[in-house]
């Protein structure tokens, strides 16, 4: 079976959140299942430049105004097609924001014309000798894809798509329409009108085959008015297509018994050898006189994540004796905050601002514990991670979060089966207490890595997941 995945942000390459990991990692987790993906992405500086082999193996005389350049390259085993169009996406700043951290005015033309690239690679011939049987996007920015295929040549194709985040929803002024090059029926609720609005995710919502979202707990969180932001009746108008299948991590990238990142490392048996990679963190970020538990955060500082929550509890944690480091960027008046706190608490509270890869891989391997107080949560990257090095996650009971951590209550600290501690409501209270259990389970040191070790042995790899995603495609295909 091939698949086309059409996405605008692909680990290695480019990467802004949890997206472009699962767009990185599905394709060889499907492997084992025959199934053969082609991941289309835009030709960003960052992506052409990284791909230093490349072929030519198709393009458009008039991608919305200019000629277009498919190009095919290999990279860690990730079959890549990348549209190079340089009016669109050759830019200074990231793939959605200009250096001053504004969104491009004309970014639903930039995502328009990815998804009508991949509705045309699916239909007609742009790619010679080359089509999927399947074709499988990816949030707001390739939404449009199965909008172009119904009103174009591969209209019986089957279309799956997945939301990694409801809350972005490429909506647009009404005005943009005529700029997109659909037939004007495209513009009713049937398609992409939207409250009088053009909505990409929203037409995409109402045209594609199948519906996935990263957990169950958010697939149903979705249905209701407090998480659906807006959707959740064009949802539960097609609930009968939707379902929630968790992600799973770069069990590769993401291996404590060989992350290049860390300073030693370690295995489900060998959690004392965490020492020396605590001590490297306790450097990095100055931390002194560390007697108690280290507590991490890798997070974008947003108000979805909950670092409003986590600022207002940074006393609390230096007054039990223990200590905090976070790696973010975002929202600056959180930045700010958090930053407070550090300069406040110096030696027990660090901070880095900005986007650190192997420094997030010391956190995990180095910290005790990794905090994630989200107000909703798809399904998130960061608890699994901690999962899978032994960094014990505190996280609210939402989302991804609630499906793949198993809160130390009593009956799961008897049956020797906790991996973490949920907290609701999602209150700066909430994450207090939900704190203060994690240092009562730290005093106990038995305790502790029983629950380090069972994280240790849960599995996060892709393998059941890739599994639920093959099912999928291939019922899909069967209907046909
Ligand atoms: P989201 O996609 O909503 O940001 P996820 O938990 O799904 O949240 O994925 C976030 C990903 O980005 C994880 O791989 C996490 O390690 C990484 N990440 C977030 N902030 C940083 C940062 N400042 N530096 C390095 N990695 C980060």
């Amino acid at each position: 079976m091939n698949i086309l995945s059409v996405a605008s942000e692909v680990y290695p390459l480019v990467k802004t959140g949890g997206l472009a990991d699962v767009v990185g990692a599905l394709p060889a987790a499907l492997v084992p299942h025959g199934i053969r993906t082609r991941t289309l992405v835009p030709g960003y500086p960052a992506v052409l430049h990284k791909l230093k082999k490349k072929k030519k193996v198709g393009g458009f005389d008039n991608l919305f105004g200019h000629p277009a350049t498919v190009h095919s390259a290999e990279l860690d085993g990730l079959d890549l097609l990348v549209l190079d169009q340089p009016a669109l996406y050759a830019r200074d700043g990231g793939p959605y924001l200009d250096p001053t951290g504004r969104d491009y005015p004309d970014n639903f033309r930039r995502f328009a014309a990815l998804s009508l690239a991949a509705a045309e690679i699916a239909g007609d011939n742009i790619i010679p000798g080359w089509k999927p049987d399947l074709v499988h996007v990816h949030d707001w920015q390739t939404a449009l894809t199965p909008v172009y295929m119904h009103f174009g040549s591969a209209s019986n194709m089957p279309t799956v798509l997945t939301i990694h985040n409801i809350a972005f929803q490429g909506q647009f002024g009404a005005s943009v329409f005529s700029e997109l090059a659909l037939p004007p029926e495209a513009f009713s609720m049937q398609f992409i009108e939207y409250y009088g609005d053009v909505g990409f995710l929203k037409g995409g919502l109402q045209t594609a085959t199948a519906i996935t979202t990263v957990s169950p707990s958010y697939a149903q969180e979705i249905l209701t008015p407090e998480f659906g932001m807006g959707l959740e009746g064009l949802l539960a108008s097609r609930v009968t297509s939707l379902t929630g299948i968790v992600n799973g991590i770069d069990a590769d990238g993401w291996d404590p018994e060989t992350d290049p990142h860390i300073v030693e490392h370690y295995g489900p048996a060998t959690t004392k050898r965490r020492a020396a990679n605590r001590k490297a963190l306790e450097e990095r970020f100055g931390l002194t006189n560390t007697a108690g538990p280290i507590f991490c955060v890798i997070s974008r500082l947003t108000w979805q994540k909950g670092m409003d929550l986590l600022a207002e509890v940074t006393d609390d944690i230096v007054a039990l004796g223990g200590k905090l480091v976070v790696l973010g960027s975002g929202d600056a008046a959180l930045e700010g905050a958090l930053l407070a706190a550090a300069s406040r608490h110096r030696g027990h509270i660090g901070m880095v601002t900005g986007y650190d890869e192997p420094l997030s891989h010391l956190m995990q391997a180095g910290a005790d514990a990794i905090i994630i107080p989200s107000r909703f949560e798809p399904c998130g990257l960061t608890q699994l991670y901690g999962l899978r090095y032994g960094c014990v996650p505190i996280v609210a009971r939402t989302g991804g979060l609630t499906d793949t951590i198993i809160d130390a209550n009593e009956a799961a600290l008897s049956a020797k089966v906790a991996t973490g501690f949920q907290f609701r409501p999602v209150t700066a209270d909430g994450l207090r207490l939900a704190i203060r259990r994690a240092f009562r389970a730290y005093s106990e040191p038995k305790v502790w890595a029983r629950m380090q070790n069972q994280g240790m042995k849960s599995d996060v790899s892709w393998a059941k997941s890739a599994e639920r995603y093959a099912s999928l495609y291939s019922g899909l295909l069967a209907k046909g």
